[in-house]
């Protein structure tokens, strides 16, 4: 049998030491394991934040794949999927010729809606790559999209040096959906860290670093971050594959594909009825990996009741962090060091020592 994992997310890295630990029990049922990834390693977004305040060293949110493959026996196209074709079981790659599957498991994630002009938060090699090469001299950088991940990382742009970031949102508020208390504490460490905001600004494009909306310029930056909305990260809408109007694959409560059983998928490139946020990914790692093995033995997977309901923390920039567990918010310096714990406890379950991109 040949499993197929496609994209290094959150929840691969749990197939990924699953099946290390099933080749450390010299289990039988090790299959033979392709991941198909374009870079070399992988990047957990909740420490992002506090790399780019230079509050964790660099490389603190990066994930080398090498020995969760060396451990696993996996083998790693470093490629692009670029497609699927479901009816005939083959992935279709960049570089590459098609790679055929038995069984395939997908874990591409989701990335922002891109204005012309403006640079996605993900991939992260180009977010990363714009901030290296940013002059601090050259201007404000913005922020498009303030929902959690475009507020925090607004708020730790703030302390890089330059003038104070811009944050932009759509929505006649920040935080669209969340509670007003929770707003109120996010808006008073924006304002703390000289932040300035615009609501019920949709960002169009950007002329020549000039920012458009439906209703007049607003000023020139120097780099706009893509931060809101979802796109696939690989569209599939013509692979045979049931999809979801925009083009994520459906999966069920097991997280198998609703039309394609030797296909399963989670994470925010998979349309699953679950908020896309990595908490959910991280989660649906452990189901994933016993499903692929069920499956590898020709057994039917066993479905998933993930949790409604998940701790949301957002570091501000200063070593303290904002957060808000089932409607409460709160506020401190020990918010910022659990996040902390549960962060560093994530990367080195599957990292040890970081990569080098930021
Ligand atoms: C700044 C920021 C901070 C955030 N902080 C948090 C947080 O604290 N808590 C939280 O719950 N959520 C947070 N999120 C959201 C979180 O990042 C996502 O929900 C999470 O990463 C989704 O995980 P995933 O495994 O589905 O996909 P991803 O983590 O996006 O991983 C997908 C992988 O697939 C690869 N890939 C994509 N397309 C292809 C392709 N065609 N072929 C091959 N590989 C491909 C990508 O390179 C990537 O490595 C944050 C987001 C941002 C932007």
């Amino acid at each position: 049998m040949h499993l197929v994992l496609a994209g290094a997310g959150h929840a691969h890295l749990e197939v990924l030491r699953h099946f290390g630990q099933q080749q450390a029990r010299r289990n039988a049922e090790a299959p033979r394991l392709t991941l198909v990834a374009p870079d070399a390693i992988t990047v957990y977004s909740g420490a992002v934040p506090g790399v780019v305040a230079g509050l964790l060293r660099p490389g603190a949110a990066e994930i080398p794949l090498a020995p969760l493959l060396a451990r696993a026996g996996a083998e790693w196209i470093e490629d692009q999927v670029t497609g699927l074709d479901a009816g005939r079981r083959l992935v279709l790659l960049g570089r590459n010729p098609p790679l055929p599957y038995d069984l395939l498991s997908l874990n591409t994630g989701a990335r922002p809606v891109t204005p012309p002009g403006s640079v996605p938060v993900r991939p992260w090699r180009g977010f990363f790559a714009a901030l290296a090469a940013l002059d601090p001299a050259a201007g404000r950088v913005a922020v498009i999209g303030a929902g959690v991940a475009g507020v925090e990382l607004a708020l730790a742009l703030a302390r890089r040096p330059g003038p104070h970031p811009l944050l932009l949102e759509a929505a006649p508020e920040l935080l669209p959906g969340l509670p007003a208390s929770f707003r109120a504490h996010a808006e008073r460490a924006l304002r703390l860290a000289g932040v300035s905001w615009r609501t019920a600004f949709p960002v169009e494009r950007l002329d020549e670093g000039m920012l458009h909306s439906l209703e007049a310029g607003m000023g020139q930056v120097a780099l706009a971050i893509a931060c809101a909305g979802a796109l696939p990260g690989l569209d599939l809408r013509t692979s045979g594959l049931a999809c979801d109007a925009a083009g994520f694959p459906r999966v069920d409560e097991a997280l198998c594909s609703v039309s394609h059983r030797e296909v399963f998928g989670a994470g925010d490139g998979v349309a699953a009825g679950l908020p896309k946020a990595g908490v959910w990914a991280v989660r649906a790692g452990p189901v994933l990996a016993g499903n692929l093995s069920r499956a590898l033995r020709g057994e039917p997977p066993r479905p998933w009741t993930p949790q409604r309901q998940a701790l949301m923390l957002l570091g501000t920039g200063r070593a303290e962090a904002i957060g808000l567990w089932r409607g409460i918010s709160f506020e401190g310096a020990w918010a910022w060091r659990w996040k902390r714990w549960l962060d560093d406890r994530f990367v080195q379950r599957y990292a040890g020592a970081g990569g080098g991109w930021l």
